[in-house]
């Protein structure tokens, strides 16, 4: 029922209420009492009822709003059911994880912890455990500061204390083991809130070692530990940036083992090594701490001398003194093997100074390099500063090549003859010694281009134009009493030597020219024969057969023990000219002479002695053996028309 209908119903109830109040005079009061009390009680109904429909209205209002936060209630605790199940979930699935976190740790194969403040240890796991040797509970009492090795403490400390201030940090630390032993670390550490520091370690010093190892093998030469040529140019960058820096001159040193390849051939790799070994140690005895001695190659040592004064004048004496002094060095005796002589090897140095001016180094080292092949040049055993005149010929490297080839076009090239004599002073024989009169200029020896020729290929080509040039003119001597038993020697080249057809070109040159072969002489120097000794044997063998004779060329240069030349069907060898020359005065020169002799004599092999030019050391060489000579005391190398014989028709 609605208000409206309500009051409607209470106004009819007091209606037929009154009616019988009318109908009877001596009720009429009390009828009239009973209406005012029916309608008081009926405007107390009303105003109830008002109140009532107020009160309604107000609880009706209140009953949505309880209604309403009612049904937030409920929805706020269904939620709030939700999350608890969720709660208890995650705290279950954080505690697995922890434990999973914590099992990490733990089994981590790195050493992990955390420490309180910046150094004590809170924990640790078992990996630092076995890396330290101090146990989890040991650590547990110890500070970090404790581990660090005390020789590196303060770099370390550094790192944790006012060093480290950051909230992260890296560093390589050494550490101290339990039993005292050190090893080098790698540490990150994080510092967390609440003055907490988290920290991983690792053991590093296999890492380093192979790091190390690394950059030795980058850098160093395996076989003598000197810097190799990468580190080389390193120092040399530096050094030159150096030196015009602090205007103090520096040298470079090329230096190279003369026929250092005779003794690999011949005793084998090992027996090459120990020398390149020795030979690195005396390198660096003669040099000071500062210099740089490195091995770039084979048998190629490349020194940087440095401080060596202001004034090319100075820095000039005082490279020459340390140049000599290293040339001594080498040239010193060299036990290799057991029960075997000492072996001895000659260097050839080129060197150059640095400083004096701004310069790239490849500029320098091409300078050293240049002055290296003059010193061998100049017969080796010898060094050589780089001078102005060398720079033309760095220059003209590559068109001297191009010159070779033209001149070889061009005929430019001639063959000069110098005499042989036997000990009563008789031309036995000659020499046929290679020259080149390139147009309008003057003569070139041999000395200056029979280098290039041997590095670019042509020496073959040009050894052919000897050998027929050669044959030619044995072919004109046969054909005169006076000269018919003269004999020619020829140089050759170990390219022209070893080449496949050197055989059937010789075979064919005697058959085309019709000449005696036992009047030819095919000079040899060691290098060539030992480069492939067992081929070389065969050719030489095969060439022996057909008459021709082998002559050993600047004996007693290259290796020094004698016994293998028993192996090689020689006829003759040929003493160098650098013991000729001081035999008279140099009591060590003496004595190889007498020991070449006395070799040779048991050998069955003849001798003779190259560069003789006085009388005196003719006169050594008769009394202790030599009867054949060759030299400017008996004859220059000359031109064929120039050429005398003690005959009449030994110019034709
Ligand atoms: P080598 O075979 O040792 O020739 C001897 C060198 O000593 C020659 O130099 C000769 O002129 C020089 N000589 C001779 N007697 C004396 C002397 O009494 N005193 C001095 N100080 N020197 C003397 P050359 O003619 O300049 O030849 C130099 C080198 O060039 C030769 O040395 C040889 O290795 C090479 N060579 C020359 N001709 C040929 C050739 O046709 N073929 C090849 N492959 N090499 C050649
Ligand atoms: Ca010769
Ligand atoms: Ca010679």
């Amino acid at each position: 029922m609605s208000w409206a209908e309500r009051l409607t119903e209470s106004q009819t109830l007091a209606t037929n209420l009154s009616a019988p109040l009318g109908l009877e005079n001596k009720l009429s009061h009390s009828l009239l009492y009973l209406v005012i009390a029916l309608s008081l009680l009926l405007l107390l109904s009303v105003w109830r009822l008002l109140r009532w429909r107020k009160r309604a209205q107000a609880l009706e209002e209140v009953m949505v709003e309880a209604n309403r936060s009612l049904r937030e209630l409920l929805s706020q605790n269904d939620l709030l059911t939700v999350d608890v199940g969720r709660r208890k979930a995650l705290e279950c699935d954080l505690r697995a994880s922890e434990e999973r976190y914590r099992f990490y740790i733990e089994h981590a194969p790195i050493g992990m912890f955390v420490m309180h403040g910046k150094d004590e240890f809170a924990l640790v796991n078992s990996a630092l455990s076995s890396m330290t040797g101090f146990s989890k509970t040991e650590l547990c009492t110890m500070k970090l500061a404790a581990l660090i090795s005390s020789d590196k403490s303060k770099e370390s400390t550094q790192f944790f204390e006012g060093g480290h201030s950051h909230d992260s940090g890296e560093k390589e630390v050494t550490l101290r083991k339990k039993d005292g032993a050190v090893f080098v670390s790698y540490m990150h550490t994080i510092t967390l809130p609440g003055d907490m520091v988290m920290g991983v370690c690792m053991d590093i010093t296999e890492r380093k070692k192979a790091e190390e190892n690394i950059h030795h093998l980058a850098f160093f030469d395996a076989l003598t530990a000197l810097p190799n040529r990468r580190r080389l140019l390193d120092r040399l960058r530096q050094a030159t940036a150096r030196s015009v820096k602090e205007h103090d001159l520096g040298a470079l040193l090329m230096m190279d083992l003369d026929h250092f390849k005779n003794l690999n051939d011949t005793l084998g790799h090992d027996v090459g090594d120990r020398l390149l070994k020795q030979v690195g140690r005396r390198l660096m005895d003669c040099v000071r701490p500062d210099d740089t001695v490195s091995r770039v190659g084979g048998d190629e040592f490349v020194i940087i001398l440095e401080k060596l004064g202001g004034s090319v004048d100075i820095a000039t004496r005082r490279a020459h003194d340390l140049v000599k002094k290293i040339h001594t060095a080498v040239s010193q005796l060299y036990p290799l093997i057991a029960d075997r002589p000492d072996y001895y090897i000659t260097s050839s140095i080129g060197l150059t100074l640095f400083g004096d001016q701004e310069r790239s180094i490849e500029a320098l080292l091409k300078k050293a390099d240049v002055a290296l092949y003059e010193a061998k040049k100049g017969g080796r055993n010898t060094y050589r500063f780089f001078s102005p005149e060398m720079q033309a010929s760095i220059d003209d490297s590559t068109s001297l090549v191009d010159a070779l080839r033209r001149a070889l076009h061009h005929n430019e090239f001639t063959l000069y003859y110098q005499p042989q004599v036997n000990a009563s002073g008789r031309v036995v024989g000659a020499e046929a010694l290679l020259r080149w009169t390139p147009p309008n200029a003057e003569i070139i020896s041999p000395l200056t281009f029979i280098a290039a020729a041997e590095e670019s290929g042509l020496i073959v080509p040009i050894g052919d134009w000897v050998i027929e040039q050669g044959f030619r003119q044995l072919k004109r001597w046969q054909q005169y009493p006076e000269t018919r038993g003269l004999k020619l020697s020829i140089n050759v080249s170990a390219d022209q030597f070893h080449h496949a057809d050197f055989v059937a070109k010789i075979a064919h040159g005697i058959e085309h020219f019709d000449i005696d072969p036992t009047l030819i002489t095919l000079e040899l120097t060691e290098s060539v024969v030992l480069q492939r000794v067992d081929q070389a044997i065969e050719k030489m063998l095969e060439l022996k057969s057909r008459g021709i004779s082998f002559s050993l060329d600047d004996f007693g240069t290259g290796y020094s023990s004698l016994s293998y030349l028993k192996l090689l069907p020689l006829d003759q060898v040929k003493i160098d000219s650098s013991f000729v020359r001081d035999i008279s005065f140099d009591p060590d020169d003496a004595s190889i002479v007498r020991a070449i002799l006395a070799m040779s004599g048991s050998l069955g092999l003849s001798v003779i002695a190259e560069g003789v030019e006085t009388q005196v050391q003719r006169e050594f060489l008769f009394d202790h053996g030599c009867l054949h000579y060759q030299g400017y005391l008996f004859g220059r190398p000359v031109p064929i028309e120039n050429f005398s014989a003690d005959a009449s028709h030994s110019r034709v």
